[in-house]
């Protein structure tokens, strides 16, 4: 998506011999992967995600957590015919208690809750659900420990010391980073060592010993699948949001993100502008010099702009050459300021060379009292074509306040 070449090229940059041998043969190895650098690191932790990868990945995660928390809501409880047949009197009835308990705390994860889908409730839910079996497994010990088990008991028992690798081989069925996957391990790793601990002679080091390992083996399989999926995940979202022409969003996303920029900031009661440009006399590009030098000018317009935005601002392709800049947390007076440092920077050149001009509309959520986002949208689209009336490159912000960019208008 930002892109900068691929690992291929990355990797074949270099100066010494060596290291150019190196580098090629590295870049013979991933050269099937087909990735950028950067897309590797966002598939490592989860510090560059955008909203839009974030909430379609909390969105797999959650509606994962509920099948398999329905299957096992169901299978857990079930579960206690078997024990009956393996397990002395109280320790049947405090396993099946353990076992309905753990079904509740399943079904309650299973519940078709009327959920937001944030990362935060996906990250929680899958968190208790990784939680439940090593519990599970710890008070399991607890309770089977003084029984010397024998024949298809002592089965059953062992069967429960490889609930640490279940949990972990679960996680493989999560869109997720290798650092998360490392992170929602952590809890069968401490539980399985707990287990060694109080787990006396039933469970043994030299049983013990081999299932770290396994475990090590298992989590690395999850990360890998996790991995798989989350890079999966991008492409698909990426594709279906960003324009690929621009790497702005497209139309669609960029209505979602609006959506919800007008309501974070009609809830925190923060400014929020949006400025909408159409490029000024853009067709006789296509005209003069043909629709590939159109093309490049639009790039070149997207790239100056996202440049020229803060981190939090988003960029919508809204047409074929208009744009919609949604500025966070800012005022009319900001997104003058913010409009003057663009102009200035520039647009991007015309082919001839000739700096390109927009025509720029722009409506704020308060000073506009606007209530909703399409509104906001229709009024920086109409001061949009008062611009482009008045004499182009210019824009018109709330209050009638008109800022002229060139010395002459552009008719
Ligand atoms: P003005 O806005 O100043 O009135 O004049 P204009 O020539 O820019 O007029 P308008 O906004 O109506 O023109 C849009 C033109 O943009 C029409 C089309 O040729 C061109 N265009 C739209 N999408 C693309 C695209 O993806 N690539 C290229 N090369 N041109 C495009
Ligand atoms: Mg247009
Ligand atoms: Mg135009």
């Amino acid at each position: 998506m930002d892109g900068s070449g691929n690992m291929q090229t990355d990797l074949i940059d270099s100066s010494s011999e060596a290291a150019k041998g190196w580098r090629s043969f590295a870049a013979h190895l991933f050269a099937p992967i087909k990735i950028t650098w950067g897309q590797f690191f966002d598939l490592l932790v989860p510090l560059r995600h955008s909203p839009h990868i974030r909430r379609h990945a909390a969105s797999v995660i959650i509606s994962r957590v509920q099948l398999v928390a329905a299957i096992f809501a169901v299978m857990v409880p079930l579960w206690s015919i078997i024990d009956w047949f393996v397990f002395p009197w109280p320790q049947w009835a405090m396993m099946t208690v353990l076992r309905l308990g753990s079904g509740l705390i399943f079904l309650l994860l299973a519940w078709p809750w009327d959920l937001s889908k944030t990362r935060l409730q996906a990250d929680s839910m899958l968190m208790v659900m990784l939680l439940v079996p090593p519990v599970f497994y710890l008070l399991s010990i607890l309770i089977t420990d003084e029984l010397h088990v024998t024949g298809i008991a002592l089965l059953v028992t062992k069967l429960y010391a490889l609930m640490p690798n279940i949990v972990l081989a679960g996680l493989a069925i999560f869109p997720l980073t290798a650092f998360e996957v490392a992170l929602f391990s952590a809890p069968a790793f401490v539980f399985a060592v707990l287990g060694l601990v109080i787990g006396g002679e039933t469970l043994s080091m030299d049983q013990h010993g081999p299932m770290f390992w396994l475990m090590v083996l298992v989590m690395g399989v999850a990360m890998f699948s996790g991995m798989s999926q989350l890079h999966y995940i991008t492409a698909l979202v990426n594709r279906a949001m960003i324009d690929p022409l621009t790497g702005a969003y497209t139309r669609r996303s960029g209505g979602e993100a609006l959506d919800l920029q007008f309501r974070l900031s009609a809830m925190s009661n923060t400014a929020m502008s949006i400025a909408f440009f159409d490029l000024d006399k853009f067709k006789s590009i296509n005209d003069t010099f043909g629709h590939e030098e159109g093309d490049k000018a639009l790039k070149a317009l997207a790239e100056n702009l996202r440049q020229g935005l803060r981190r939090g601002d988003t960029l919508v392709r809204w047409g074929g050459e208009e744009f919609v800049a949604i500025l966070h947390d800012t005022s009319p007076e900001g997104a003058k300021i913010l409009l003057e440092r663009l102009r200035s920077t520039g647009f991007g050149n015309r082919p001839d060379g000739a700096p390109m001009t927009a025509s720029i509309g722009v409506a704020e959520r308060l000073a506009d009292h606007a209530q909703d986002w399409p509104q906001l949208i229709e009024l920086a689209d109409h001061r949009m074509y008062e611009a482009k009336r008045g004499g182009r490159d210019r824009a018109v912000l709330p209050n009638e306040v008109t800022l002229v960019f060139g010395d002459k208008p552009i008719f």
